[in-house]
């Protein structure tokens, strides 16, 4: 009894709530449409010649008053209406004062309008300003083909299909890797940011600062479950970052500004990566001291956010791991397959997962799990390394990298050996280790020779990535890191966090192994001497974000007169990769 009183009660209140609706309904699409008229009066009247255009309120107010209409009433024939016109208004707002912002604006909104009212008889009026705007305002050919083509496929029997391939006769089409048009000015539309976090320079820093900081490129790297992005800025700043959920038809992504800085004139602003976990990037001038870089990504399972101050670079770094990176057992197992968000991106990551777990424990079995193998000569090109009695670090480590390629090639023909460099060219640390993650090297070797101020100082140290509190480990990764041991430290304090994922216990022990082989190697030879310094830890950035197990080895340090007439030799250099090699068999067995 007291259940049917319940439900007749329920359906007397859901009757209500639908009159309500449908007489509320009739009663607000009027209104909505009053409102919309008045507006669009003072829209034509801004473009007539009358003292009412000439100052710039008028516009801003009736942009406000469409948004309004479109904020409020989204689901009223005029809400697509009023987009249009912002769209005009803000491009005519550009037109006259030439500033880029409202040029971006002016897009934003004619590709909301297609986006969001796909159906509305004026998609393919705003998809063919938006392409305009690309083509006219921005002199960005390519964009402006890709849109172009993005109405002739949506709305092919459109007066403005018509003209759009008018249009495409006379631009080129652009290159294969920009042909998913990134929406650049997205970057700039308004989002809150309130629960950022802070990086780099203080605020007191910041300030003292007398001018803007260059930003002067941005490197990715991505792969399917780790993916890197460096900003590379000319000198320290303060800058701020923020991930966002996904919502409506956006995806997960990040937020970084960079505070008091600026892009160089002829920036490359889109990144479409689409490879990997960073599907998207973005990257502009937000306002007049703000540079904002925005990436699109996959699925996620960890972001980090760290600085790293070079002796001539200051790099943002932002690296993300992907769901199939941590492999979470309990989903492998196949026990919680359910997921509440985004199904099919998960259902693949959980493929994925099974997968690796599969190959995992069928490699162990066979003996296979070291397939691929990187190996890292240090520096390189226009950064020598150390340097000592006319010679540099970086041949010698090439020489000893190639050797060590070519006796492990010789004796595991079935093993991959491959360099980060073959030849004498610079690459920076962050392009090392991503190498070795896009390759998904099994091992990672990074060769090096050290140097002393005191020239008595000679022998062979290996190194893999951990925290130190060691100031002479500290002082190693601060020259091989070409930073200061001020920064090194500061790195120390975020490192703890990053490693989470990283093959400490795996990498201490290759380590070890590669240590003793070598110096052994060097000892059994009996025509040489050098010392056992042992097995260190520091914080190499060359090493940071590895995906397999990684150490760095000293061998041998360059200032020492004796070790340095030693380490040009062939023969020697023969000794070193061979213990090398002795070491990573041993670890393989
Ligand atoms: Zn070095």
């Amino acid at each position: 009894m007291g259940r049917l009183g319940m439900r007749s009660k329920t359906i007397i209140i859901i009757g209500l709530l639908l009159c309500s609706f449908w007489f509320g309904g009739t009663a607000w699409a009027d209104r909505v449409d009053q409102r919309y008229q008045k507006v669009a009066k003072r829209y034509h009247e801004l473009y007539r010649n009358t003292p009412f255009r000439d100052k710039a309120h008028n516009w801003i107010n009736t942009i406000n008053q469409f948004e309004w209409i479109y904020n409020k009433y989204p689901r009223h024939a005029r809400a697509p209406q009023s987009l249009l016109n912002i769209g005009n208004l803000y491009r005519s707002l550009h037109k006259w004062n030439k500033k880029q912002i409202y040029l971006d604006r002016s897009s934003i909104f004619f590709r909301k309008l297609t986006n969001e009212y796909p159906q509305s008889s004026l998609a393919d009026n705003g998809q063919y300003l938006l392409a305009e705007n690309y083509e006219l305002f921005k002199k960005d050919k390519d964009l402006a083909f890709l849109e172009y083509q993005k109405l002739i496929d949506q709305y092919p029997n459109t007066s403005s299909a018509r003209k759009a391939r008018e249009k495409i006769k006379t631009l080129q089409p652009p290159p294969k890797d920009l042909q998913i048009a990134p929406k650049v000015e997205e970057a700039l539309a308004p989002v809150d940011l309130s629960k950022a976090r802070y990086g780099g320079l203080s605020v007191a820093e910041n300030q003292k600062k007398n001018s803007p900081s260059l930003v002067s490129s941005v490197d990715y790297w991505s792969t399917s479950d780790w993916s890197r992005m460096v900003i590379n800025v000319k000198e320290g700043v303060r800058y701020k970052y923020q991930g966002l959920g996904a919502s409506g038809t956006k995806g997960r992504r990040i937020y970084v500004d960079i505070f008091n800085s600026y892009l160089p004139k002829k920036f490359k602003h889109r990144i479409a990566a689409n490879d990997g976990l960073i599907k998207q990037a973005r990257v502009a001038q937000f306002d007049k001291k703000t540079v904002r870089v925005v990436l699109d990504m996959a699925s996620v399972k960890k972001i980090k956010v760290f600085h790293l101050k070079l002796r001539h670079q200051y790099k943002i770094i932002i690296d993300i791991l992907g769901q199939s990176a941590l492999p979470d057992l309990k989903v492998a197992k196949g026990k919680s397959l359910k997921s509440k968000t985004n199904p099919s991106g998960k259902k693949i990551a959980i493929q994925k997962n099974l997968k690796t777990a599969q190959m995992v424990s069928l490699s162990k079995a066979l003996g296979l799990k070291v397939k691929r193998i990187i190996i890292d000569p240090g520096h390189g090109g226009r950064d020598p390394g150390a340097l000592a009695f006319g010679l540099m670090e970086k041949d010698i480590a090439l020489k000893m990298g190639l050797l060590l390629k070519q006796i492990i090639e010789k004796k595991h023909p079935e093993m991959e050996v491959l360099m980060t460099r073959s030849k004498d060219e610079y690459l920076s640390l962050d392009a090392r280790t991503a190498f070795a993650n896009k390759t998904r090297g099994d091992l990672f070797i990074s060769i090096h020779l050290n140097a002393s101020h005191r020239e008595k100082v000679k022998g062979i140290e290996t190194y893999f990535l951990n925290l130190t509190s060691d100031n002479y480990a500290l002082s190693v990764a601060a020259k091989e890191n070409q930073s200061s041991l001020k920064s090194i430290s500061e790195l120390q304090n975020i490192l703890n966090d990053l490693m989470t994922n990283s093959k400490i216990q795996e990498s201490s022990e290759l380590a070890q192994m590669i240590q003793k082989a070598t110096y052994s190697a060097v000892k059994q030879s009996k025509q040489y001497k050098t010392r056992d310094l042992g097995v260190k830890q520091a914080p190499f950035f060359v090493l940071l974000g590895a995906q397999m197990p990684s150490i760095l080895i000293e061998s041998g340090f360059i200032t020492n007169r004796k070790e340095n007439r030693l380490l040009r030799t062939a023969k020697y250099q023969r000794v070193i990769a061979e213990g090398i090699y002795r070491g990573i068999r041993q670890y393989m067995n």
